[in-house]
């Protein structure tokens, strides 16, 4: 509809065209229809007030430093299967849309893609989040699911709304200790942020419980923060809670300066990005491996584990919380090849220029809203990529991916064909019990 709008308001501001009555060239009399000539500049009559607002906004100003070349328009996943992009996003500005009241605002996954090939530094990662704030602030419209997610981290310290009595319940059938420091602090080599999706999520539960056993015949001397763990808050920061983001740093940030350990290994990249890169802003300074650095820099241990063979076809998705925004793409890699029996083969979109599964900067909560504004949804189209390699096995080691891409699977009528699995989890089938 506001496209419509735009198309509309376009086409009254071109009625600034100059036509000749008629016009000589070449000897050829060209009728006053065929010599229109519009004003040098018609884009001056357009209202940029709101590109101007946005522009005001503290980390929002490199929307303005956009000279339209579309380096950004090729990689955003979500012009891939819509039509998005911060150079149409620009361009609707200038012609006066108003982000904060467009369904533009909740689109952008925070992927980072665009950034990556910009020349001219326009940050959709410090955009959105700053846009966002001020409509959630100005009691602007909030997609249903997004509230929903926001008010139940707030109530109860998790996207799901559960009890954060049950948030430990899931290291019972890990069939090894599990150490739950909230009971007992006492010291450990590593505290292991666990997160929402590995604590309450089905298929989460069973990466974790692989985790635990994996780690447990490692010898690592680790522990949890149980029920006293709360989400990461980096998703709701990105998505424009950046209050809820605070409450729930410095909750975490508490319980962590509260315990005796040496290193942080976190089981998503969210909770990565967050501990290494947000959580110092708040005072809380950590040494924070995700488990796919900590495991690839003991395989000296973990390899000769690895006896029973995994004999599939298997391809990566890397996350873009891992890989681009933090540059890690060798850690899960150093895993899946030290598989034994593994036949593991990239997808085209792989490392940098990986596709975004459609779960950063919120989007985990808005398949409802995206499903309106999109024609495949991101984890589809990355099914539908891994299927065209040949594999068997979709690998993941972000928590949110493997429920979007089972969900994936099923929707892209490909069940049976291809299984989607935690690393964690083929580590642990390939350990002897
Ligand atoms: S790549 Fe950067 S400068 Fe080029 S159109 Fe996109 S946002 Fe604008
Ligand atoms: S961050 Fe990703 S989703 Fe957002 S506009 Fe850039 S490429 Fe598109």
């Amino acid at each position: 509809m506001i496209f419509k709008t735009m198309v509309r308001k376009e086409k009254e501001q071109k009625s600034s065209y100059v036509e000749k009555d008629s016009a000589i060239v070449d000897g050829i009399d060209i009728s006053g229809h065929w010599n229109k000539m519009y004003q040098p500049r018609e884009i001056m009559n357009y209202d940029v007030t709101p590109l101007e607002d946005l522009r005001a906004l503290p980390g929002a100003e490199s929307i303005g430093n956009c000279y339209q070349c579309a380096q950004c328009i090729g990689v955003c996943p979500i012009d891939n299967v819509g039509d998005y992009g911060p150079r149409k996003i620009y361009r609707k500005l200038q012609m006066g849309m108003n982000l904060l009241e467009s369904v533009d605002l909740w689109q952008c996954t925070t992927c980072m893609n665009c950034l990556r090939v910009c020349p001219k530094e326009v940050n959709m990662i410090d955009i959105m989040p700053a846009a966002r704030e001020k409509a959630i602030l100005d009691g602007k419209e909030v997609p249903a699911e997004l509230q929903e997610m926001f008010q139940n981290c707030a109530e109860y310290g998790n996207p799901m709304g559960e009890s954060p009595r049950k948030r430990a319940r899931w290291a019972k059938k890990a069939d090894v200790e599990v150490k739950d420091l909230s009971k007992n602090p006492e010291p450990v080599d590593v505290l292991w942020f666990v997160g929402d999706y590995y604590a309450y999520h089905g298929r989460g539960n069973d990466a974790a419980q692989a985790m635990a056993r994996v780690l447990t015949k490692l010898g690592v001397n680790f522990g949890t923060l149980g029920a006293e763990e709360r989400c990461d808050g980096d998703s709701q920061r990105l998505a424009g809670e950046k209050g809820l983001y605070e409450m729930l740093a410095e909750h975490n940030i508490e319980k962590f300066n509260s315990l005796d350990f040496k290193k942080m290994v976190v089981s998503g990249p969210h909770a990565y990005n967050a501990i290494k890169n947000e959580y110092p802003k708040m005072g809380g300074t950590y040494d924070v491996d995700h488990y796919t650095q900590f495991l690839s820099a003991m395989m000296d241990k973990l390899k000769p584990l690895m006896t029973k063979e995994f004999g599939k076809k298997v391809t990566f998705h890397d996350p873009c919380y891992l890989g681009r925004h933090n540059g890690e793409y060798e850690a899960p890699r150093t895993l899946l090849n030290a598989i034994p029996g593994i036949q593991f083969s990239e997808m085209f979109r792989n490392k940098e220029q990986g596709y975004c599964c459609g779960g950063g900067g919120g989007g985990m909560w808005l398949d409802g809203f995206m499903a309106d504004n999109i024609n495949e949804r991101l984890s589809e189209n990355r099914v539908k990529e891994a299927i065209a390699v040949g594999a068997e096995v979709l690998a993941v080691c972000c928590p949110y991916e493997v429920s979007r891409f089972e969900d994936a699977v099923k929707s892209t009528g490909n069940e049976g064909k291809l299984e989607v699995l935690d690393i964690i989890e083929i580590i642990d089938r390939c350990i002897e019990e």
